[in-house]
């Protein structure tokens, strides 16, 4: 038996295309913000995901989307409970250190698509955190468990609809709207949004060492 190998317990479909993989969680320990490389249990084919659950949560899970033409996460979605997959990790260090975490501190979590998924786990293990969420998706329906945020504390922004919070790129978004220059600053998702966000927070006068980004692809 690999040790490595943890069971399939469920999948939820947020969407025809992204979902939430339950995983054994056995007894790994992370910080929210890490990653895992996953991939089918004997495959040669792995891809790193966030954690999406709280480090209090039974299930490791992680939010995936379907890749057209992807290898892993096509894999993935056409896994059933009681299948097995191959974790390793944790891994990485986009993580909210002990210093941030002081009260009073204030975070901004900029994401698009399943890039939300680290701020998901923070979220979920740190009740108190003073956050605000700002989700670049194009559909309003990709707001993957926008209850799991106050919803004072979520804003979705919508490229292809006009039913979210805010109609347009998130990068417009935080162009007209205010960020205290104390702001730690955390983005995740693809990096031309990464770069574009970076750009006008860098013009808001958000100090370099408040911005900490992880790029998927
Ligand atoms: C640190 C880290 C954490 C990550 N966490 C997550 C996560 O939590 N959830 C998640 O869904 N993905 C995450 N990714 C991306 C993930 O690792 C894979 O790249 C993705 O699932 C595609 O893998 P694949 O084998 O299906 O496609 P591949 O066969 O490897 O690639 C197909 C193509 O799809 C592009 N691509 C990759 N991701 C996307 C995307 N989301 N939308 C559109 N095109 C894409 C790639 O650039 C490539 O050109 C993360 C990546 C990194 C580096």
């Amino acid at each position: 038996m690999n040790n490595n190998y943890h069971k399939i317990l469920g999948l939820r479909e947020l969407t025809s295309s992204t979902f939430v993989l339950e995983i054994e969680r056995r007894d790994m320990k992370f910080e929210p913000g890490q990653h895992i490389l996953l991939g089918r249990a004997g495959d040669i084919h792995h891809r790193e995901y966030s954690i999406y659950s709280g480090v209090e949560d039974k299930a490791l899970e992680v939010l995936v989307k379907e890749v057209e033409d992807g290898e892993v996460s096509k894999t993935l979605k056409h896994l059933k409970p009681g299948d097995e997959v191959e974790v390793q990790g944790p891994l990485g260090f986009f993580t909210l250190e002990d210093e941030f975490l002081q009260t009073g501190n204030r975070f901004l979590f900029i994401a698009s698509g399943t890039g939300i998924s680290p701020f998901h786990s923070m979220v979920r293990s740190f009740p108190n955190l003073n956050y605000k969420v700002v989700h670049g998706i194009r559909h309003a329906s990709d707001a993957y468990e926008k209850s799991d945020y106050a919803s004072i504390r979520y804003v979705a922004c919508t490229s292809r609809d006009d039913q979210g919070d805010f109609n347009g790129r998130l990068t417009s978004f935080l162009q007209q709207n205010e960020v205290e220059p104390d702001t730690h600053c955390f983005l995740c998702g693809n990096f031309e949004m990464i770069r574009d966000a970076m750009n006008v927070l860098e013009e808001k006068g958000i100090p370099q060492d408040h911005l900490h980004a992880e790029v998927y692809f």
